[in-house]
């Protein structure tokens, strides 16, 4: 066991800005910068990149070397720390660093509502700028806690190993191949190889996702059209879930928020047993794959969903594996406060205590 190493790393921000800010310092979910890279439109880049631009002029020896290190692109090489460069505010270099290295705020994607994330914020770490990317076989997580970066090993970790983070989820594939694109990598997990290996699968999943988007407006229309609107959709659910019927748990298509929005839909309308098996698909997928945050904001609504079954032996079984996961991801059982706030409500109505 001595070649192991529990890798964990914090890291305090090069610097980090942040709109509305968590008053808490709750963990939240973040992914890398994930917007086009040449044209910025977003406010927190431009304000991150003048932060930046700051701290090199007032402080130029202690931040620009360890600054101008970082990968700026194909086009600007990384400066050595001992370059007079290294000293001068370069606004073309700090955008550039920023637009590669940055670490922003995940999209959110809750299973009850549509509401977006009140934490945002753009930040750069220095040590965390260095890990490379995998979408499936990454082996440690990366999470905000005010302006520390926590990097915890989520499984043991050989020496001489490389560590590997995610930047981005897997679900969207056109995203995820644009960004590394843009961002001049490639990736060699398991599931860019078998993605390689698809013929035709992208249009199809396409035209599925759009046509459930579709449904799905027809359900927020109102009663009349909700009825059929209902059917389209687990019409073209149970076709996305026979894709990949050789590899089901790269199946992300399951993943993506129009079917998580179809599963919260089934739970509206009083179809717990469908949707807890629809939700027990998706969780399986981001199990599988390590997506062990993402798997926990499905667990909890299964939970719910067993909860509203009345089925007390699953309702414990799913305490008991929830409780797992949050140790693995946040190594305590805690946040489920945040994540799982409403079943908790849910469970306590019914004499039944998560925390026990
Ligand atoms: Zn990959």
């Amino acid at each position: 066991m001595d070649t192991e190493v529990l890798f964990l790393v914090s890291n305090k921000a090069f610097s980090i800005v942040q709109k509305n800010a968590s008053e808490f310092g709750n963990e939240v979910e973040f992914r890398m910068n994930h917007e086009n890279n040449s044209i910025n439109t977003d406010p927190l880049h431009d304000n991150l990149v003048a932060s930046i631009a700051n701290k090199v002029y007032f402080e130029p020896k202690e931040s620009g070397p360890v600054l101008y290190n970082l990968f700026g692109g194909p086009e600007l090489q990384s400066l050595h720390p001992s370059s007079p460069e290294c000293l001068l505010v370069s606004m073309k270099r700090i955008d550039a660093i920023v637009t590669y290295n940055a670490f922003g705020s995940l999209r959110n994607e809750p299973f009850t509502t549509e509401e977006p994330s009140p934490f945002k914020f753009s930040g750069l770490w220095i040590t965390p700028a260095f890990f490379n990317h995998s979408c499936v076989d990454y082996n440690a997580s990366w999470g905000v806690y005010g302006d520390l970066m926590v990097i915890r090993a989520l499984k043991p970790i050989m020496k001489g190993e490389e560590i590997l983070i995610k930047y981005m989820e897997p679900g969207e594939e056109e995203a995820r191949k644009n960004y590394m694109r843009n961002h001049h990598f490639i990736c060699g997990c398991r599931l860019c190889a078998f993605e390689s290996t698809e013929v035709r699968g992208r249009v199809r999943r396409a035209k599925l996702q759009s046509e459930l988007l579709d449904s799905l407006a027809k359900l927020n229309q109102g009663l009349k059209s909700s009825k059929s609107g209902l059917k389209q959709a687990r019409n073209v659910v149970k076709k996305l879930s026979n894709l990949r019927s050789n590899a089901p748990n790269f199946n992300f298509s399951l993943t993506t928020p129009p079917v998580i929005n179809f599963g919260s839909e089934l739970f509206k309308y009083g179809h717990f047993s469908e949707c807890r098996e629809l939700l027990t698909k998706i969780y399986s997928i981001q199990k599988d794959n390590g997506n062990i945050k993402q798997a926990i904001g499905i667990g909890v609504n299964i939970l719910r969903t067993s909860l509203a079954l009345n089925e007390q032996q699953k309702v414990k079984e799913w305490i008991a594996t929830l409780k797992a996961d949050l140790v693995v991801a946040f190594g305590s059982v805690l946040p489920m406060q945040i994540f799982g706030k409403e079943t908790l409500d849910a469970l306590k109505l019914q004499g039944i205590q998560f925390f026990e």
